[in-house]
């Protein structure tokens, strides 16, 4: 940790820093930057007293600890200008050029970032949102450098702001470092957290470390010296030292395994660096045959590089003296890595800077990784699944993060939060502007919705939103309207054609009973299936002639081919118990699946209970039920599918298509080949060439039965697909 008495950072101080390792002369850019971060932050001053100026330089000296190029350090002298001065990001374009600017930029959206609550939960997101926020890597590592400094200056902040900034480190920044493989920032970070959060156990840590450090040194030097000799004769050069552990690691390694202070401090750590991959094996095999290995022991991140690029031969031995030791051993050019991750693709390295650096955006730079080392699929793995993701992760009002498909919208952000807010946006807020409905947010936004009693949804927002659950909320809202609008179309219909038979005059009630016949609530109900193109007019009328003609003619008649129920093999009935439905806060519960309105896992079902035979579950809109519900609204109970346990339900399906060739031909084919087998089907040739079919078939899940109503509404000349029930009736969804 930095000694609290190091004297201050200067400009002369850091552009020599910056002098001892970098050949770009590029000091008057970075001495420009201090002008204009002296001058911008004139006046301002930090917790502390000291002038505000001391933090940006502090930052920048951080980055050339990191020996990072002038352009990170540059904005890091300009991290906080955009944020807290007139400064614009205009202005520092001009100044200094696109990347210092979209850099500084990209430091101050950062820092805008909300931090009122970081649980378990959100922390990840907002990891992730960094992450997904900061096109250019350098973004983040000022962002750090900004953190361990803020950190290092903590004790000016009121206790409580302390414990805030020392939870976020080490839920957010302390997991980024480590994410970049920017060890040194890590540890720091680490540990100025831990003395934080927990003065006393951090102090007694530092105790028994200073009680033990001598003979731990002793041990580590015997050993270190042991190992050199055995090397000399093998000729090979390494240097080799003994490994600091840092108080933090040793607190976190003493909780997560349980164990005393003493087992894992007492646990030496020795590193062997050397010059080449080819020696890193030799100094293994002197190692092993030195002192016996420990099974299982022994990791290859040479071979086998970390995700964050992290390479070494690990190995654990016992020593003479019966302890055990720790060995790390890689080369020099691995020790850099290990120390400065992704900072070291921005080093200077023997006078030269390593390729194309300028030009490099964040992504741009994996993929360099990416070639250069071919094992590191690991990693290339995880950061794909942060990076390219398709996710965005956007802000609620309250702080809350919220995850939506990439190219979301502020729809799909209010069909998030709730069905009723989607399905009454009138507009929304990004980051407290009105944008359109239809703009696509990006992550760190801050999404506001607004709401108005008359909002209604757009057929449009069906093309504009990408998450699933808007896209549903939308279509159902829209089956619903269709609803009204099939009311009407039903019900001129059947009046049409009735009026073409009869010539029109039939008391209301016969309507009714002809409802009720068809297991619909009411004319109503019956005439929007007919306006759904679900119930034909034709039987509609055909019932009702039926039921105006004289008795004796009645006889013979049969019913109408889509609403006569298809035999189906009698072990098909369902067993009464096993139905995999339960009563909520019940168990024991008989419950029994209605045989009118099959319903299956994951539809939505309500329990009548039936006298003596227990509860009957029906689909939530069977006709049956939402007429029994008029009737005896307190026998129905709560019931929800228990745990899918492989069971599988028929399902019966109409389709309404064209009558042609092969038309059943390729409705079976396409049930078959989604895995199911049908039961039993019939075709039936109702009027206009319109062929009414039936089928039954065993399905697991209301998903499948989706996926295949999905498929065989896809097959040419198909009208319509539905569920139905035993008598022919539609469930409506
Ligand atoms: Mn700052």
């Amino acid at each position: 940790m930095q000694d609290a008495s190091a004297p201050p950072v200067t400009i002369s101080s850091l552009l020599e820093k910056v002098r001892s390792y970098s050949p770009e002369g590029a000091e008057e850019m970075i001495a420009g930057a201090y002008r204009m971060s002296h001058d911008a932050h004139k006046g301002q001053t930090r917790r502390s007293g000291e002038p505000f100026v001391y933090h940006p330089l502090a930052t920048a000296d951080i980055c050339a600890d990191l020996r990072l190029d002038s352009t990170t350090i540059t904005s890091a002298l300009l991290h906080d200008v955009i944020e807290d001065t007139e400064v614009t990001k205009e202005e520092i374009s001009t100044q200094f050029g696109e990347s210092v600017a979209e850099i500084v930029d990209g430091v101050t959206k950062l820092t805008r970032l909300p931090s009122d609550s970081v649980e378990d939960t959100q922390a990840e997101s907002l990891r992730k949102m960094i992450v997904a926020m900061s096109r250019d890597v350098r973004v983040i590592i000022i962002k750090l450098a900004d953190r361990l400094h803020n950190m290092r200056t903590l004790a000016y902040l009121k206790r409580e702001t302390q414990l805030k900034k020392a939870t976020e480190t080490l839920e957010i920044y302390a997991p980024l470092a480590h994410r970049l493989g920017i060890y040194s920032v890590k540890w720091e970070l680490e540990d100025l957290a831990f003395a934080t959060l927990h003065p006393r156990r951090y102090e007694e840590i530092k105790r028994l470390v200073a009680a033990r450090r001598d003979d731990r040194e002793s041990f580590i030097n015997t050993t270190g010296e042991e190992l050199k000799r055995h090397l000399e004769e093998t000729s090979i050069e390494a240097d080799v030292k003994g490994r600091v552990k840092h108080f933090y690691s040793i607190y976190n390694k003493m909780i997560q395994r349980n164990k005393e202070f003493n087992e894992i401090y007492d646990l030496a750590g020795l590193r062997v660096v050397v010059d080449s991959v080819r020696d890193c094996y030799g100094v293994l095999g002197v190692i092993h045959s030195t002192w016996k290995p420990i099974p299982g022991r022994f990791k290859d991140y040479i071979a086998m590089p970390k995700f964050n690029m992290y390479q070494s031969l690990h190995t654990t031995v016992m020593s003479n003296e019966g302890k055990l030791l720790e060995i790390q051993i890689r080369t020099s050019d691995m020790e850099t890595t290990a120390e400065y991750g992704i900072a070291a693709h921005w080093m200077y390295k023997e006078g030269k800077k390593q390729d194309g650096i300028d030009r490099l955006t964040w992504l741009k730079s994996m993929m360099e990784w990416q070639r250069e080392t071919t094992d590191a699929t690991d990693f290339m793995e995880s950061l794909k699944g942060e990076l390219i993701a398709d996710e965005v992760f956007v802000f609620t009002p309250k702080g809350d993060v919220v995850s939506l498909p990439s190219g979301a919208t502020p729809i799909d952000f209010a069909y998030h939060v709730h069905t009723e807010v989607g399905h009454h946006t009138i507009g929304a807020k990004v980051n407290g502007k009105i944008v359109p409905l239809d703009s696509e947010i990006v992550s760190g936004d801050r999404i506001e919705v607004l709401t108005g009693k008359n909002g209604a949804p757009s057929r449009d927002w069906l093309t504009v939103v990408q998450s699933g659950r808007a896209r549903n909320k939308i279509r159902q809202y829209f089956n619903k309207a269709d609803r009204e609008d099939n009311l009407s179309l039903g019900r001129e219909k059947v009046m049409a054609l009735l009026k073409k038979r009869r010539g029109g005059k039939v008391a209301s009630g016969v309507f009714e009973e002809v409802a009720g016949e068809l297991n619909h609530d009411d004319a109503d109900d019956m005439f929007t299936a007919v306006g759904a193109g679900v119930l034909s007019a034709d039987n509609v009328v055909h019932r009702i002639s039926e039921r105006l003609k004289p008795p004796e003619e009645e006889a013979g008649k049969s019913r109408s081919p889509a609403l006569t129920p298809l035999p189906l093999p009698e072990d098909e009935g369902r067993a009464d118990t096993e139905t995999g439905v339960k009563v909520v806060g019940s168990s024991g519960i008989l419950t029994r699946l209605a045989r009118c309105c099959t319903p299956i896992p994951g539809d939505e079902i309500v329990g009548y209970v039936s006298l003596g035979r227990g509860v009957a579950v029906h689909d939530a809109g069977c006709a049956n039920a939402r007429a029994l519900r008029g009737r005896d609204p307190d026998r129905f109970v709560e019931v929800e599918w228990a745990m899918d346990n492989g069971k599988l339900f028929t399902v019966e399906l109409l389709v309404e298509a064209l009558d042609r060739m092969h038309l059943l031909r390729d409705i079976t084919s396409t049930i078959s080949d989604a895995g199911v087998s049908i039961l039993s089907a019939r075709v039936d040739t109702i009027e206009d060439r319109t062929a009414l079919s039936r089928f039954a078939f065993r399905a697991a899940s209301a998903q499948h039965v989706e996926d295949i109503i999905r498929k065989t509404r896809s097959i040419p000349d198909v009208y319509d697909v539905c569920r139905v029930s035993r008598d022919g009736t539609p469930l409506e969804r």
